[in-house]
């Protein structure tokens, strides 16, 4: 039995579709989140732990010789690759974990793909004294396995997921079952802007924080709003993160990346705006642009940037995306570690994989613009934590050599 709410729908997407057995948790969040928003006091204590444990707020920094490389639009950087962590994710973390010791929970749940969001569940476990369970993909867990090194270290369960295929929306599922046996003492922290409602709102309101922060510094700098923010776009979190604060500002455009991993025919890719390819469709508690088959069946997707690679995307986005307010494009994998490499040099900042396809989202635009534009960039995290992921995704030799040297090294 499937319950339907009408609360939480963005034009034609978003929604609850959620087991009965749930609604009950669903509608306690949902109430307690109404009334931290009417709250400063919450807000003021979230904002304390960001900047005593967090390092926030996060610098805007002018790129000023990838601008002179161009000569065109003005750069600038926002650095949630300073955010502890190092992403934007543990802003989420934090802002939902303070809200589950409010309702009293224990213990937090998390899903994660890539492990990044496991990382920060656990770090913010740890911060405030909760146990921690995380829901992984056996699939991924071999992939990411220096994630699933820190997220024990931190003192979480990384619990393997052995069905279908043991990656990300296997691990969503079982989250969920896990949930609805326990929310008495438990709360779900859902990792990015999208799910049943009220997930998509709480998770876009904590990550609001970035966009706050960058129009301020932009004001603050330039005394002006940029042309364009440009955001990668996974589930959606960090790119709502950057773009409400803009919202009021109908001359700022708004550019969401998704992942073109090998191309619009390829197959391998995780775009489901930007190449149409996207369906709607109702999964994993929410109706949104799926990429599926014929039958309705979801598609494997597939990016360089594991973080990017999922089959859903914030209801949100996909209907700003319908009203026109959100642009969105793509960046292949060929052109993220072309604009890597770039980026590295020019600025002397490693961004991770992700975030680079906002880079090269804005570089698509920059040889039309002109120097009166601002591009703001928001570079969601950092790259030198990913080095297996870089080093990969660079075809780097000596790296794969020295991982040579390190197993033969320890096989003796
Ligand atoms: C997880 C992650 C993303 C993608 O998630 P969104 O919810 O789309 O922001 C992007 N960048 C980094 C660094 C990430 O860790």
């Amino acid at each position: 039995m499937k319950s339907q709410s009408q609360e939480g729908y963005y034009g034609n997407y978003g929604g609850s579709f959620i087991p009965e057995i749930l609604v009950p948790a669903i509608h306690e969040i949902t109430r307690e989140f109404e009334a931290v928003k009417q709250e400063p006091s919450f807000w003021q204590q979230y904002c304390d732990l960001l900047s005593g444990y967090s390092g926030r707020p996060t610098p805007l920094t002018y790129a000023d010789r990838l601008t002179e490389h161009f000569g065109r639009a003005k750069i600038y950087i926002k650095r949630e690759d300073l955010n502890h962590s190092g992403a934007h994710k543990l802003n989420n973390a934090l802002g939902q974990a303070l809200l589950a010791k409010r309702m009293n929970k224990t213990r937090l749940i998390a899903e994660t793909g890539a492990g990044q969001h496991g990382v920060a569940t656990a770090t913010v476990a740890a911060k405030l004294g909760m146990q921690a369970t995380i829901y992984m993909g056996r699939e991924d867990m071999e992939r990411q396995y220096a994630n699933v090194f820190w997220m024990k270290r931190l003192g979480a369960e990384v619990v393997p997921v052995d069905y279908g295929t043991r990656t990300l929306k296997d691990a969503i599922n079982e989250a969920f079952r896990d949930w609805v046996s326990s929310f008495e003492t438990t709360h779900y922290v859902l990792g990015t802007a999208s799910g049943p409602h009220p997930f998509p709102a709480l998770v876009a309101y904590f990550q609001n924080i970035i966009g706050i922060e960058a129009r301020d510094q932009m004001l603050g700098l330039e005394g002006r709003l940029p042309s364009r923010v440009y955001a990668c776009v996974g589930g959606g979190s960090n790119a709502l993160g950057v773009f409400q604060a803009f919202f009021p500002d109908p001359e700022v455009e708004l550019v969401g990346v998704e992942a073109g991993g090998q191309g619009p025919n390829s197959g391998k890719h995780a775009v489901r705006i930007a190449y149409g390819q996207g369906k709607p469709g109702i999964a994993q508690g929410y109706k949104t642009l799926f990429l599926q088959d014929r039958d309705g069946q979801m598609t494997d997707t597939y990016s360089v940037a594991a973080g990017l690679d999922y089959t859903g995307v914030s209801p949100i986005l996909a209907d700003l995306s319908e009203q026109g307010r959100v642009r969105f494009t793509a960046a292949t994998d060929e052109e993220v570690v072309r604009t890597l490499q770039l980026v590295m040099r020019k600025e002397g900042i490693i961004p991770a994989l992700e975030s680079t396809h906002a880079f090269a989202g804005a570089l698509q635009d920059i040889a039309e613009s002109s120097s009166s534009d601002i591009f703001l960039i928001n570079m969601s995290g950092r790259g030198d934590k990913d080095i297996f992921n870089i080093a990969e995704g660079l075809r780097d030799e000596e790296w794969t050599e020295f991982i040579h040297r390190k197993h033969t090294q320890y096989a003796k």
